[in-house]
């Protein structure tokens, strides 16, 4: 179990040359945790205090939250949302805005990954404290400073602050949903796709790179995955553990300040796809579900690298022909279009000059990144892991069809400047083959 103290509310002086530090001010991973609420209000002196809940978490959390707050005292104002999927977009924000007392200083949410965003948010944006009381461990987003909302229908990652409490009850986390557990398993399994990509565009792009950071993302899909067998019967010290590593993935991106260390291809991926299925009213799985199936797309392409790079003639010419990207991109974002082409146009990421100097480096660090691909876990494994959670593993087992798939793997990279495997499968001209390679694998999966 970990022992938080090592990681949060102190200055850490890093290798790296940075000083890390993330201020949350309690977190506890336990049974019971939320018999600390009173003392953790009582030292932030908080009085007014916003509740945030939904139906659901009221259900799990939100009834009993209410009680401990009653019988010590507090007076709240409790904003319940009713939807059916709440989205974390301009009309839940507008909710929220519009309810919020104006003398409140701090606010409490219940819930897992919408309800924390809206809340990381809204508080941030008003200046005040905010706590979050988890309901399932389904997604790493508690302790990281980063919000994920649908702003013009395009999911953007917003820099923010953190909680300055977590309380997270181990016995109603474990009596989370199934679908629930697995999506957190998820999320964490992304790690190994994030950090490659980390490590890939800190080779070829010269990005900031942390050992200190990487080992903590390390160490937090290390003890999950080590666990797996216990998190499929929802052991609660397993859960426990699949929440701690969700939190300490927080914390790490918390003392970066963005998402570099805990998201990459496989978000971009997940994100491309929630935005059609929005666009569309389509159901949309949840956040790691889809995380995790990004993962086994992207680790099949890290393992297909030594073929690709093989193939890729990293000499020849490039040009970047915009009026064609942009068509593409017309097609493949519908709706969220411009964002993106705004986005290449602050950036020019896929600009000739761009692309030849990182193909100039990836020849350079051949050897090296081809090393690292050869150490990550094979798709097999993988796979293994989710099955034995009854989690989807391919995107058509969440019904990405082939031309949704086909774009997301050619422009899910455009969403963010953020270099990764499909950044590289792009630069080296290789997009075609791997969308190809990647149908026929999934096509052969009965
Ligand atoms: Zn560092
Ligand atoms: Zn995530």
């Amino acid at each position: 179990m970990s022992n938080w103290s090592h990681y949060i509310n102190k200055e850490i002086p890093c290798s790296c040359g940075k000083t890390h530090f993330c201020d949350i001010r309690h977190i506890a991973v336990e049974e019971n945790a939320l018999s600390n609420l009173p003392a953790y209000l009582n030292e932030g002196a908080y009085q007014k205090i916003c509740l945030i809940c939904d139906q659901n978490t009221e259900k799990v959390a939100g009834t009993y939250v209410e009680q401990i707050l009653s019988e010590h005292g507090f007076t709240y104002k409790k904003i319940l949302f009713t939807d059916r999927e709440l989205v974390a977009d301009e009309r839940a924000l507008h909710t929220i805005i519009s309810e919020l007392p104006y003398d409140c200083n701090l606010i409490l949410g219940i819930g897992s990954g919408t309800i924390n965003d809206l809340c990381k948010f809204i508080s941030f944006q008003k200046a005040m404290d905010y706590f979050i009381v988890a309901t399932a461990p389904s997604m790493d987003g508690y302790a990281s400073n980063v919000a994920v909302l649908t702003i013009n229908q395009v999911k953007t990652t917003i820099e923010t602050h953190r909680p300055k409490a977590i309380l997270a009850d181990t016995r109603i986390l474990s009596a989370a949903p199934k679908r629930m557990i697995a999506a957190g398993v998820g999320d964490i399994l992304g790690k190994y796709v994030c950090l490659a990509d980390w490590k890939l565009s800190h080779l070829v792009t010269g990005e900031y790179f942390c050992d200190y950071i990487y080992g903590i993302m390390k160490q937090a899909v290390d003890a999950m995955t080590n666990s797996i067998d216990a998190i499929c019967i929802a052991d609660e010290n397993a859960i426990h553990i699949v929440m701690e590593s969700l939190i300490l993935a927080g914390v790490g991106m918390s003392f970066l300040g963005n998402s570099r260390p805990a998201s990459g291809s496989e978000h971009h991926l997940s994100h491309y796809w929630e935005m059609m299925f929005l666009q569309r009213r389509e159901y949309c799985p949840l956040h790691g579900t889809k995380v995790a199936i990004g993962t086994v797309i992207c680790l099949f392409f890290y393992h297909s690298l030594p073929k690709y790079l093989e193939e890729a003639d990293l000499h020849s010419d490039y040009v970047f022909d915009k009026g064609c990207w942009e068509k593409s991109i017309q097609e493949a974002y519908e709706l969220a279009a411009d964002e993106i082409i705004n986005l290449e146009a602050r950036v020019e990421k896929n600009s000739t000059k761009q692309v030849e100097k990182r193909k100039h480096n990836l020849s350079e660090y051949k050897n090296e990144i081809l090393k690292m691909a050869a150490e990550l876990p094979s798709t097999d494994i993988l796979i293994s892991y989710l099955k034995k959670l009854d989690a989807p593993y391919l995107p058509k087992q969440i019904a990405v069809s082939a031309n949704t798939l086909k774009n997301s793997i050619y422009y899910a990279k455009d969403l963010r400047n953020r270099y990764g495997i499909l950044q590289l499968l792009y630069d080296i001209g290789m997009q075609k083959k791997a969308v190809n390679d990647f149908t026929a694998f999934q096509e052969m999966i009965p």
